[in-house]
């Protein structure tokens, strides 16, 4: 296994670390109830996909 040489600086670790955050998701508008969701994904509040509706929420009692 590789060993490091030399010991890496608080400067240098940081500025690896600097790309680590963690950045917000990207959320849209459903179009059947416009609660907010994950584009190409089911609405998980109504079930719905584009404009029809895949999962009945009320038939299924989730
Ligand atoms: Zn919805």
């Amino acid at each position: 296994m590789a060993v490091p040489r030399n010991r890496l600086s608080n400067a240098r670790k940081n500025i690896r670390r600097s790309h680590h955050a963690k950045e917000a998701k990207n959320l849209v508008k459903c179009i059947n109830c416009s609660s907010p969701k994950i584009p190409h994904c089911i609405c998980q509040s109504c079930g719905a996909y584009g404009e029809r509706v895949i999962i009945n929420k009320e038939i299924s009692g989730e």
